[in-house]
């Protein structure tokens, strides 16, 4: 089976976790300190905090900008169920907004819609790997006194004008998940330039406790405070190790990520049934994944039809992503229904990931290009 994603480990990445296996420290060690200094340096922000997963990092991002009950915090629909689930640990409401049907991206306009008295914060979500537009984004947030989270589980390495990802928002969150750009097997990491939010997440990340045992030890002292109610979402040694290993390997790996994007590109260009995303000027784009849309009216088969063909073949096709606001919680819950995002709905009928990761070879693409025409000619 060719993959949608996968990691890659390389005999490096196998030693320096064997180095932080046997250095003594198991978890929160020197690797967390290193891992992190090289991360905030590579997407040139002040602050990089680590935690568990990107889920965590998104809970993480909640906490710090104090969201609780009664606040909405807007989330496009076209994104991972994460997304929103975030705000619901911290007791707020996702309020969902539709995206602009050509990038699959938040629609910054529909979004100023939907802000009202109790909305404390936006979630833009770089789907696919590319930044949102956070010119218009951070003047909306500026014109009513909101935070800005930037989910960028998709977008390590983008970038947007001359910021990278990682400086566009207040908050910005990222994932170690295997089909991610690095892997620390599960780990996440929060970006910011402002020290009194990435302070906040250390707490958080650390039961509540506002020491760690680092400074205890400095302070020579038993006690500490426990000020929040927080969470074990502390990042291993072992896990700092795996990601700062891999994390030396990005831009080369960013590379054939955007190699492989403008080998789909050109192979569908004439192709009349093939609706490719549209990708800004003003971006650079890092293709977590390679989403096209059918042009199913054009077909006899449905989508389901040339999934299932593709899967058969050993093509590890998917679908990203259901619209978050018709997933039976969010029905149940917070009433979401059919209607709600018609954008987005459409595009979830349509929508087709074909496999895209560093490790897949020109032979496989073409192989995956091959059959896709094959299938729906
Ligand atoms: C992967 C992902 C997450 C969650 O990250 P985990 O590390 O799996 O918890 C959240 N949002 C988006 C858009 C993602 O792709």
């Amino acid at each position: 089976m060719i993959p949608y994603g996968r990691q890659i480990i390389e005999p490096d990445d196998i030693q320096a976790v064997v180095d932080a296996l046997t250095s003594g420290w198991l978890t929160t060690g020197p690797c967390v300190a290193a891992f992190e200094s090289a991360f905030a340096d590579a997407v040139q922000v002040g602050c990089a905090v680590s935690l568990s997963s990107g889920t965590a990092a998104l809970h993480s991002a909640m906490y710090a900008i104090g969201v609780g009950r009664g606040d909405e915090v807007i989330v496009p629909s076209m994104t991972f169920a994460a997304t929103a689930n975030a705000v619901i640990y911290q007791g707020g409401t996702p309020v969902f907004v539709d995206v602009d049907p050509k990038s699959l991206l938040i629609d910054v306009g529909l979004a100023e819609e939907k802000i009202t008295e109790h909305t404390k914060a936006i979630i833009a979500v770089d789907y696919g790997g590319q930044p949102c537009d956070y010119d218009q984004l951070r003047s909306l947030v500026k014109k009513y006194n909101l935070a800005l989270v930037a989910d960028a589980c998709h977008s390590l390495g983008g970038s947007y004008k001359d910021t990278k990802v990682g400086g566009l928002a207040d908050l910005t969150a990222f994932s170690f998940h295997p089909v991610k750009h690095i892997t620390a097997g599960e780990g996440g990491m929060v970006a910011t330039n402002d020290e009194n939010l990435a302070e906040r997440i250390r707490r958080f990340r650390n039961h509540g406790i506002a020491t760690d045992h680092h400074a205890r030890q400095k302070q020579k002292t038993w006690y500490y405070e426990m000020t929040d109610l927080g969470f074990n979402y502390r990042l291993t040694d072992m896990q700092c190790a795996l990601a700062h290993s891999q994390l030396k390997k990005l831009p080369l790996w960013l590379n054939r990520r955007r190699e492989l994007a403008r080998a789909y590109d050109r192979a569908f260009a004439e192709v009349a049934t093939i609706n490719r995303l549209s990708t800004h000027p003003n971006v650079n784009h890092a293709y977590h994944l390679y989403a096209v849309r059918l042009a199913l009216q054009k077909f006899s088969a449905t989508r389901l039809d040339i999934f299932s063909e593709l899967r058969a073949k050993g093509i590890g096709v998917n679908v990203h992503y259901i619209p978050v606001h018709l997933h039976p919680y969010y029905q149940n819950n917070y009433g979401g229904k059919k209607g709600d995002c018609p954008v987005a709905e459409q595009a979830y009928e349509e929508l087709i990931s074909l496999p895209m990761h560093a490790a897949l070879t020109d032979a496989e693409l073409a192989f995956v290009v091959e059959s896709l025409l094959e299938i729906i000619q």
